[in-house]
């Protein structure tokens, strides 16, 4: 991490052209117009992420200023053109994740007064839709001079329990998942088709199943047969 550009001058390359900026200088001879934030969080960010990390108590990650396409996924993109455009711009405040396996468990929004604005209100119905849409839980705390960790542990509680085991191959799947136009299972998770897939490694190497086709971005799978 952070070496690329030692290792790869080429692409470091590209980059500054991009930019607009010659390669024929050093990388360290090219002063690119960045600087590091002093208000990477706000002190109203810094002062919530204090008391959320001790009501978290390092049972989960957080995660600041997360942008809303690292966390959801567009599942049909063809037929919604457009959709990922509406939130890549958008990040919530901070995103508490799984410890062992990152997995995106719970968003949290501080609403300070800004919120009350129209503007803001439409973009704040907009995130809370697509966390709807996705199945995600999203906390909004109104802002406040001070938190309490043990209220913001007992809001939290219900969202930082043991996860369940991940889905199998084996694991039962609903049955109106079936889709009968393709001749292939339906994705629980995207409702698009899935396709045949075999696995190459692991203990199942060689063995085939239904994966979606939305896969990295949705694993979900189904046993052949
Ligand atoms: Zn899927």
């Amino acid at each position: 991490m952070g070496t690329d550009a030692n290792q790869n001058p080429g692409c470091l390359g590209a980059v500054l052209r991009l930019l607009g900026i010659g390669t024929e200088a050093s990388p360290s001879d090219t002063a690119l117009p960045f600087r590091v934030r002093d208000d990477f969080l706000s002190p109203a960010e810094l002062s919530f992420y204090r008391a959320l990390s001790a009501a978290v108590n390092a049972r989960a990650h957080i995660c600041p200023k997360v942008n809303l396409a690292d966390i959801f996924f567009v599942v049909r993109p063809n037929e919604n053109q457009g959709a990922r455009g509406r939130i890549s711009q958008k990040h919530v405040d901070f995103l508490l994740c799984d410890s062992q396996t990152m997995k995106p468990l719970v968003g949290i929004e501080l609403d300070d007064s800004s919120h009350a604005r129209s503007k803001r209100q439409e973009r704040d119905a907009l995130v809370d839709a697509v966390f709807v849409a996705a199945a995600l839980p999203l906390l909004r705390i109104p802002a406040a001079a001070s938190y309490s960790p043990i209220e913001l542990a007992s809001k939290l509680s219900a969202h930082l329990s043991v996860a369940a085991p991940a889905a199998t191959e084996s694991a039962p799947l609903p049955a109106e998942a079936a889709d009968a136009q393709e001749g292939m299972p339906a994705c629980p998770k995207c409702g698009v088709s899935m396709a045949l897939r075999t696995a190459s490694k692991g203990e199942q190497s060689g063995r085939q199943f239904y994966g979606c086709q939305n896969y990295p971005k949705c694993r979900e799978t189904r046993p052949v047969g």
